[in-house]
């Protein structure tokens, strides 16, 4: 469960490359600027030049050299979002503008601790997500297509074709991914297998994490293996405790197959943790089944059936299985 010191490095050089990425953008920008903007550049030597030599009357004993230094500062930037707004451009445009700004992209934050980017990561090492990238480059709203299912006959259960009532679903989860920022929400899919309830969530998934949502997925089989092992190995490593924090922490926990596991009363228990936790932290969760509601009550207890249906938008899949039909 540990991550190996070769997953750390991999991890460390994908922060490092970032923190390249984000410098080289800066510099571009700054360089676009100054060609634009050439009284931008003179502005900022002034800063420098002020400071240098505001230091040195500051050492000569001048008390109010930092005062002026402050007002000389705060009026040059001053100018300089007023250039900036003349082109077009954000007053931060010159800045440094990370891809995880809690984290400066450097993995750890102030206090020391990994952030939840690098949480993350490692869950993609520990549980074999290195692939998750590429099955979310293949199945995602873009390439979501509506040929696999039938549009000839009616489906009872929802008076209109499977493929007419797929467009409705598409539509209520790019609603879900689209305001999941402001909104979040909890989703459970029931439906037998082949039926979309995979790619549907991979869906999801993609839109939040090009975001930079911190989503978690995981089968019910691996979310088990951690509570199991974070609840009975006495010396637990520190892998193990951080993955268990996020799990509950996350913005959005997808478990995937739930019913496919060995279920018990530890599973049922650790279940209805999980869930409550989420749901007491206003934090997101996706579950798929392909056990219907009445299923779920008789295996994973009652309490886990309720919190369903009082927190969670239930979406039925129909159809045939369209893993016959590619
Ligand atoms: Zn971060």
């Amino acid at each position: 469960m540990a991550l190996s010191n070769s997953q750390y490095q991999e991890i460390m050089r994908g922060y490092q490359a970032q923190q390249l990425k984000d410098k080289h953008e800066q510099d571009r920008r700054i360089r676009e600027v100054y060609e634009r903007l050439p009284a931008v550049r003179e502005l900022d030597q002034a800063v420098s030049t002020c400071a240098v030599l505001r230091a040195k009357e500051l050492l000569n004993g001048d008390k109010e050299a930092l005062k002026r230094l402050r007002e000389e500062i705060g009026d040059l930037r001053e100018q300089k979002r007023f250039l900036l707004a003349s082109k077009g451009y954000p007053a931060d445009f010159m800045e440094m503008h990370y891809r995880c700004p809690d984290c400066e992209d450097t993995g750890y934050m102030a206090d020391g601790k990994k952030c939840h980017c690098f949480l993350q990561a490692q869950i993609k090492y520990l549980y074999a997500q290195s692939n998750l990238e590429s099955v979310l480059q293949r199945e995602n709203f873009d390439t979501f297509s509506y040929q696999y299912f039938d549009d000839q006959q009616i489906e009872p259960a929802v008076g209109m074709t499977v493929a007419g009532y797929m467009r409705q679903v598409y539509r209520w989860c790019k609603g879900f991914a689209d305001e999941f920022g402001e909104k979040g929400g909890n989703l459970l899919f029931t439906g037998a297998t082949g039926r979309g309830k995979t790619f549907l969530t991979n869906c999801i998934a993609k839109e939040l994490i090009d975001h930079y949502h911190s989503v978690i997925y995981l089968s019910a089989h691996d979310l088990f293996e951690v509570f199991s092992k974070y609840r009975f190995e006495s010396r637990s490593e520190e892998e193990l405790k951080d993955t268990y924090q996020f799990i509950l922490e996350c913005e959005l926990l997808i478990i995937d197959d739930l019913g496919t596991e060995l279920n018990n009363s530890f599973t049922s228990s650790q279940l209805f943790f999980c869930m409550n936790q989420r749901l007491l932290a206003s934090r997101s969760t996706i579950i798929s089944t392909n056990l219907s509601l009445d299923r779920l009550r008789d295996e994973y207890t009652d309490r886990v059936a309720s919190r369903i249906i009082s927190n969670y938008t239930v979406i039925p899949l129909y159809g045939g299985d369209m893993r016959l039909k590619l």
